[in-house]
Parts: C-alpha cells; sequence; structure tokens
C-alpha cells in the first residue's frame, strides 16, 4: 500500500522517498533491504550525502554536486557506491580503526584471529574489496550544517562500537540508521558491538521522542506515536533471546553446539554462510558473557555453560 502523507506541509513521505525543504531521504532499492540501505541528502544545491548504497541512478545524479559524504558506520551495505564521490568522507571516530584498511576492518569486526578468518581475505580480495580513505571523523554533537537543515550527530553504539544517527532538528527527525525495528531484531555480530549499549541507545531514542525516527533499512518511517511499541519491541526481542539461552542451557553446551542450532538466524531465511555462522557466534557469545555476568548461568571446567 502506498502510505503518503503531509504534515504541517513539512514533509512529503511516499514509499520512494521523503522531502521537504532541504531534505531527501531517498528509498534504497528492494526497500532497502540488505544489501542496501537509505540514503540521507540534506541541502539543495549543493548536498551532504549520508549511506549512499541506497539506488545507484538516484546516487550517480547527485555526486558531482555533494561536499560531504558521511558514512553512519563501517559496514559494507552502509558504504558502497563511495568510489562514485569525489568529496571529503567522515564517519563516527569510535569507528576509525575499521575505516583505516583491511586490516583494522578484521580487527574491529573480530574476524581476525577467528575460524572465519582466511576465508573473509579470501572474499574480499576476489571482490577487489576496498574501504574509503576516511580522513575526517565526527563524535557525538557534532552538526553539518547546509542551507536551511542541520544534520546533528546522534551517537547509538551498540550496533557497533561508533554507529550513529543524525537528528534534523528543523523536522525533529532522528535517522536511526541500523537501529532500523525489523523483524530480525537488534543485531550486534561484531567483536566492537555490544548488548548493553544497544539497550541504553534504545532508551536513548525514546528519551529524545523525535517526531519522526526513519531508518537505513526496510522499516522507512516510525511515527512518535508508533515509536513506543517499536522500543518495547526491540527490548523484547534481546529479553526473549536471554530466555532461549537459558532455556537450552538447562542441559551444559559449548559455543559450537550451540551455534548448530542457528537460534538467532534460523528464522531470518538467510542463506548459510560463513559470514551468517562468524556473526551470530559473536551474537550468542555476547549473550553468554551479559549471563555470567548477571550470574544465571555459569561455565563448566571444559569450556561449557550451563544454567545455574
Ligand atoms: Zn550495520
Amino acid at each position: 500500500m502506498c502510505r503518503t502523507a503531509v504534515h504541517n506541509g513539512e514533509l512529503i513521505i511516499s514509499e520512494e522517498k521523503i522531502e521537504a525543504p532541504g531534505l531527501l531521504i531517498l528509498r534504497g532499492d528492494n526497500t532497502g533491504r540488505y544489501p542496501y540501505c537509505n540514503t540521507l541528502v540534506i541541502g539543495e544545491d549543493r548536498v551532504v550525502v549520508v549511506d549512499p548504497h541506497s539506488s545507484r541512478s538516484a546516487i550517480e545524479a547527485i555526486t558531482s554536486r555533494t561536499e560531504m559524504l558521511l558514512f553512519t558506520h563501517y559496514h559494507t551495505d552502509h558504504i558502497r557506491y563511495h568510489q562514485l564521490f569525489h568529496c571529503e568522507f567522515y564517519a563516527p571516530a569510535p569507528d576509525r580503526l575499521a575505516f583505516s584498511g583491511i586490516e583494522g576492518l578484521a580487527q574491529h569486526t573480530g574476524i581476525l584471529g577467528s575460524p572465519y578468518e582466511t576465508q573473509w581475505f579470501k572474499r574480499l580480495e576476489s571482490r577487489s574489496w576496498r574501504m574509503p580513505e576516511v580522513h575526517n571523523f565526527y563524535k557525538d554533537g557534532d552538526s553539518f550544517s547546509l542551507g536551511s537543515v542541520t544534520l546533528q550527530v546522534v551517537h547509538l553504539p551498540g550496533h557497533t562500537k561508533g554507529h550513529s544517527g543524525f537528528l534534523i532538528p528543523e523536522y525533529n527527525l532522528l535517522f536511526t540508521a541500523d537501529v532500523d525495528f525489523t523483524d530480525f531484531g537488534p543485531w550486534y555480530g561484531n567483536a566492537c558491538s555490544s548488548i548493553e549499549d544497544f539497550i541504553a541507545t534504545l532508551e536513548k531514542i525514546r528519551q529524545m521522542s523525535p517526531r519522526y525516527v526513519v531508518t537505513a533499512h526496510e522499516r522507512w518511517v516510525v511515527y512518535a506515536e508508533e515509536l513506543e511499541e517499536e522500543i518495547r519491541r526491540y527490548q523484547n526481542i534481546i529479553q526473549q533471546r536471554d530466555e532461549m539461552f537459558l532455556e537450552l542451557l538447562k542441559k551444559p553446551m559449548d559455543l559450537n553446539s550451540l551455534l548448530n542450532l542457528h537460534p538467532i538466524y534460523g528464522k531470518s531465511g538467510m542463506k548459510n554462510d560463513f559470514m551468517i555462522n562468524f556473526m551470530e557466534a559473536q551474537m550468542i557469545e555476547k549473550h553468554m558473557q551479559r549471563l555470567l555476568k548477571k550470574g544465571l548461568i555459569e561455565k563448566t571446567g571444559d569450556g561449557r555453560y550451563v544454567r545455574k
């Protein structure tokens, strides 16, 4: 269903884009589903672009008038098409290591030293993958403005260490990037990711109480009146994952046995791949650390986990 709305004559929201003076949000190909994302553009004659991997033709139409390209974090589905731009690149300071090159990316994600390291390096080589050259790093509270519209950096860690969103105060609109309120739920599958930070980020978004939340993927706009329910749903998914592990750990299990059950990715329908295994293993391990810290499970002498 095509949902179109005009709020106070300010924002024009359709299934393909959101428009207002000085603001354009392009919906990514395939409704912004991975590996595409939604792209935020501010300015008119000259523009600032955030996360370019939406739709190649739409991006090619704005590259020549782009002054700055900003990344919310380092994941490939947000940085592809960077090679089409000839301007200054900006990224969040806490993700600096990942933007330093392939080695740094391997370290920041946790793939370095994991059983998946060799396959990962081979895959990147076969795709001639290069990280964008970023020389400018922003931090929470920094702002970028062009014309009548401002982008305020809002650090929203958890998904990655530096993961950031942008508040556009003129429209009370918060672009939350990969706090995306999809059915999959919160994602924290890199070494630098954190469940506790993700929970704090959800609370931060609640406290900010924006009129519109726009995400980087499938879920397009979350209106103010829907936000509380969406935040609770996301909090509950983390809680349900904890409970699922407590149920499984009525008998001792090691990480590999847990991973073989695909307790998090199993329902997603995503094809089995070493990267899925890597990310899911990281997510399981983070739940184990969290449950150990809460004193709800313990580790046996042979490295298995069991409910107390
Ligand atoms: Zn991401």
